[in-house]
């Protein structure tokens, strides 16, 4: 479906961003994958996602929280597979704490890695969608670009900002062929959110069980985790040509979370 493009996913060397990408290649794109890990972990997920899906992947070790590097892995796509036709902004780092004890380098750190670098990365590939009068740009955001939950005063005001990008920058493409959406997962069992199961349990006085069940999936009226396969596949869709009317749209993927 996409043979000849290049896609480009922040944060993909694990959970949302991984699944995105494998489904990605799976579909014949060339891809940019970027995040943290082991670098022998990720070179054989590197080789063995260019073997199998029969594509080009290139590992950008670009750290989001810092525009040069950002510069720097636009660049490398640009030099290495021709710019960017697909840019999925999916890096993202939680921490959860009252907003009083809120540690400022962590605020720091999560609009920088949540919200700013999809602004660098948008800035720096659509020069490329507009020559080519085709791109598409995927902000995974979060349920919390909607609603809020207490104490993610940092998740909750990026990923409320990304929206507002979002909304934005598909205005000013969209005689352009380039679409622009946001797709707001609920919960969906990943190394991020295991992590920050601890932590809410501290925060809230209660155990990690009480933090699934009376807590993350309390907010799901499915009752169930969202799964890294169907955001990638909402995310796939938009990529495609019956989804060129869809663009500046916040586009919830939570088990009716905010219907509520
Ligand atoms: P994850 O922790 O499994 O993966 C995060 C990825 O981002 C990793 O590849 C990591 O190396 C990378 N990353 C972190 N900091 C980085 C940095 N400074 N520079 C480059 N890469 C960096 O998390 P996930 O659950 O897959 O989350 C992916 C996205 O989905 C995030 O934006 C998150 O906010 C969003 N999201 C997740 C959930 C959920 O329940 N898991 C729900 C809604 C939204």
């Amino acid at each position: 479906m996409f043979k000849g493009k290049t896609a480009l996913v922040t944060g993909s060397t694990s959970g949302i961003g991984l699944g995105i990408a494998q489904a990605l290649a799976a579909e014949g794109a060339n891809l940019v994958i970027n995040g943290f890990g082991d670098v022998m972990e990720i070179e054989r997920l590197r080789a063995q996602l260019a073997e199998r899906h029969g594509v080009k992947v290139i590992y950008s070790p670009a750290d989001m929280s810092k525009a040069a590097s950002i510069q720097n892995m636009m660049a490398l796509a640009a030099q290495e597979l021709g710019g960017v036709d697909i840019l999925v902004n999916n890096a993202g780092i939680q921490f959860v704490a009252p907003v009083e004890a809120f540690p400022p380098e962590k605020w720091d750190a999560i609009i920088a890695i949540n919200l700013s670098s999809a602004f660098h990365t948008t800035r720096l590939a659509l020069p490329h969608m507009k020559q080519k009068q085709w791109g598409r740009v995927i902000n995974i955001a979060s349920a919390h670009a909607l609603v809020a939950s207490p104490f993610k005063a940092a998740y909750v005001a990026a990923k409320h900002g990304i929206a507002g990008l979002t909304k934005t920058v598909a205005l000013e493409v969209a005689e352009q062929g380039i679409t622009v959406n946001a797709v707001c997962p609920g919960y969906v069992l990943t190394p991020l959110v295991e992590k920050q199961i601890p932590d809410t349990a501290k925060a809230r006085g209660i155990s990690e069980e009480a933090v699934r069940r009376d807590v993350l999936l309390a907010s799901q009226p499915t009752k169930q985790f969202v799964t890294v396969e169907q955001v990638a596949g909402l995310t796939l869709f938009l990529c495609t040509e019956t989804a060129a009317s869809i663009t500046g749209a916040v586009l919830p993927i939570e088990g009716g979370w905010t219907a509520h």
